[in-house]
């Protein structure tokens, strides 16, 4: 089932997301939902908060070449445990803060441990696009934004473009 997505500003974005205890069919069907979502919108990364719900699950497929297969992952209590000294900038977007990009340098490398959706840990290291938007994702269970990155104003004049698309949006359901 689809899921609305949450538009940046909005509290729920903000708030640190629980870790996962027990895994339930629940969550393994809030896992396809949010998959769906993400193909459906169309992106490469969504996490639970962005469609309301404040646990630590976020969804990824950063596959971009046609001929190849898709990687859908669902990762729950998604973790860091390495980053490399190296770093990349990517032009980043965000489901939350539609049509904006910008530029976002993270460590060009990381390292993540996550429980999958039949409960095993795994552990695997990302790099170039993956590595981005596994750590874009990991930081919306923070609360964070990737236009916390960005200079305060920058900041500011998206946010305000959000605030009026939302009232535009609000007054085409009216
Ligand atoms: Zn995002």
């Amino acid at each position: 089932m689809l899921k609305p997505i949450l538009i940046h500003p909005d509290p729920r974005l903000k708030k640190l997301a629980d870790p996962v205890a027990d895994l339930s069919d629940e969550l393994r069907t809030l896992a396809d939902d949010m998959l769906a979502t993400m193909y459906d919108a169309p992106g490469i990364g969504l996490a639970a908060p962005q469609i309301g719900v404040s646990k630590r699950l976020i969804v990824l497929d950063c596959v971009k070449d046609e001929g190849e297969a898709p990687r859908p992952l669902a990762m729950f209590n998604p973790e860091i445990v390495a980053s490399s000294d190296e770093t990349n900038v990517y032009e980043e977007g965000c489901l939350s803060i539609p049509d904006i990009y910008a530029e976002v340098t993270r460590p060009a490398e990381v390292e993540v441990r996550w429980m999958t959706l039949v409960g095993k840990e795994q552990q695997e290291v990302f790099k170039g696009l993956w590595a981005t938007c596994v750590q874009h994702e990991i930081d919306h269970l923070d609360g964070k934004l990737f236009i916390d990155y960005l200079k305060p104003l920058k900041r500011q004049m998206i946010t305000r473009k959000m605030v009026k698309l939302k009232r535009e949006r609000a007054r085409e359901q009216a």
